[in-house]
């Protein structure tokens, strides 16, 4: 077993877009172990494919992991033993990997132009530079060794391709889902340097894996058919024992369960799928997120977590630290997650409830100053605990307490009017004489007369305590009502009932 110390996990992202749920779930679950094993969390930004490149990509995702508290011990930004950690910037160093493969006879030069291709392709639409294939195209496999030094010489351009075995069957121990093998011949020869010197994906993952010494890999399900040419690169480079133990972490799946949730079905079914909202500069399209929606980074993580993962009992509500505390890989499905967003909205609502009030306050005013609404902080702060329970996001604040703030503009008359009468206009009459006679303010005293007159006068709770609501509040909704009364206080609290005769009456 590897001593605790030595664990490093990378999040290893191309910076092609915004941050999709599965991506943060991938930086969470590297987060996790790494925290749970005292071990270093890299950040590599792999940024080899210059044509997938979208400007403002790379400082999303930082931005993102900042926003869910997960950041990385070496990254771009926060340098370490191992930097340069962005790709392009170490372009110099994949080259003698790939001449040392092509040297053993792992992998060939390849100078068939892209236009060459395009027409294989388009002659034959299995096409596959593979085994079948490869000795019918213009590669150092084919070319007479005056040719290739002739073409080498010159500078024409060339790519260099990983050379598959024939008729093997390769495998690993993959730690969510065991043993996983592949049949060779089904792989095509990868490009793992380009013409233009940059390496593919394939090469820079495993150089650098292996030159930034990390212990375990997790990625996304859909990085497993690349696995093969990797497995054979860290074979044929000599590394084999330094291999990272893998796991392909399970598909975030649509709320059908057919299929993988993708950034279309957030459109299509009104949530969002990634993590902040997303500018594209291309396409200039706006991708919403979890974040401008309002969602706590905390609800967030937490929400993640359980796609995929549980501790074994019931419990699905984690802070950052328990998770820390209680991650293992092995308690990963294999099976794919089905996204649930009201489910998603259950954990933020629950994380809501459970923040103390001072961290909520400052949200709450921003909230208020934004409506340009006045307000005492001691009130907000006796408000909410009252409403707290009733949000799922920080901004149902408002439709939940506006009536803290305003009298209400309108009522919900059709709750009331239809069974109003005379006998409980003076009901309110009366209750106003008393409740203006109090000394004393506080929700007892206020429900005790209620009650008290309400059972003199033969009503039910129902025959005017739901009236008596719509006064304060204008609807049916809102917390216990003599809590409202006794913070909306005296004055106010007379006035409402007024001002709700003089519009039932009308
Ligand atoms: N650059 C790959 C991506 O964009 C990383 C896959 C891996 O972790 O090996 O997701």
């Amino acid at each position: 077993m590897m001593p605790e110390n030595t664990v490093r996990v990378r999040f290893a992202p191309s910076p092609t877009g915004g941050l999709h749920l599965g991506g943060v779930r991938t930086v969470l679950f590297n987060y996790l172990f790494a925290r749970h094993h005292n071990g270093k969390f890299v950040l590599r930004i792999e940024d080899t494919d210059q044509n997938r490149y979208v400007d403002g990509a790379e400082d999303y995702i930082l931005e993102c992991l900042q926003w869910c508290g997960l950041l990385p011990d070496e990254s771009p930004l926060a340098g370490g033993p191992f930097a340069p950690y962005r790709q392009s910037e170490r372009k110099s160093l994949y080259r003698e990997y790939a001449e040392k493969l092509v040297a053993q006879g792992n992998a060939y030069y390849a100078f068939d132009t892209p236009a060459e291709l395009e027409q294989k392709r388009k002659d034959e639409p299995n096409f596959q530079y593979g085994h079948s294939q490869r000795y019918t195209l213009r590669n150092s496999l084919t070319l007479s060794e005056a040719e290739l030094n002739r073409l080498l010489d010159a500078g024409t351009p060339h790519v260099i391709r990983i050379k598959m075995p024939v008729d093997e069957t390769i495998g690993f121990t993959d730690m969510i889902r065991g043993e996983v093998s592949f049949d060779t011949n089904l792989v095509d020869d990868k490009v793992l340097l380009k013409a233009d010197g940059m390496p593919t994906y394939h090469l820079a993952v495993v150089v650098d894996d292996y030159l930034m010494q990390i212990s375990h890999a997790f990625r996304g399900e859909e990085w497993l058919p690349s696995a093969p040419v990797h497995l054979l690169l860290w074979e044929y480079l000599g590394w084999k024992a330094q291999m990272p133990q893998w796991a392909h972490l399970p598909l975030i799946l649509k709320p059908d369960g057919h299929g993988k949730l993708s950034k279309r079905d957030g459109s299509r079914l009104g949530f969002p799928v990634y993590a902040m909202n997303w500018f594209d500069p291309q396409t200039r399209e706006l991708t919403p997120g979890f974040r401008e929606l309002g969602f706590l980074p905390g609800a967030f993580i937490n929400l993640l977590a359980m796609l995929g993962w549980n501790d074994g009992t019931d419990q699905e509500l984690f802070t950052l630290d328990e998770l820390i505390a209680k991650f293992s890989i092995d308690r990963v499905s294999k099976a794919g997650a089905k996204f649930d967003f009201e489910k998603a909205k259950w954990f933020n609502a629950e994380w809501l409830k459970r923040l103390p009030v001072e961290k909520l306050l400052p949200e709450v005013e921003a909230l208020l100053d934004e409506k340009d609404i006045e307000f005492k902080e001691d009130y907000v702060r006796q408000v909410l605990p009252l409403v707290q329970e009733r949000l799922v996001f920080i901004n149902d604040f408002w439709p939940q307490a506006s009536f803290f703030f305003e009298r209400p503009a309108e009522y919900d008359l059709n709750a009331v009017k239809p069974k109003w009468t005379a006998a409980k206009t003076e009901f309110f009459k009366l209750i106003v004489e008393q409740y203006a006679g109090l000394d004393q303010w506080p929700p007892q005293a206020l429900e005790d007369a209620f009650k008290t007159l309400m059972t003199e006068k033969g009503f039910k709770p129902g025959d005017v305590m739901l009236p008596f609501r719509v006064m304060l509040v204008g609807g049916k909704f809102g917390p216990h009502v003599y809590d409202i009364a006794a913070l909306l206080g005296k004055e106010e609290t007379i006035a409402r009932i007024h001002q709700f005769l003089a519009a039932v009456d009308a």
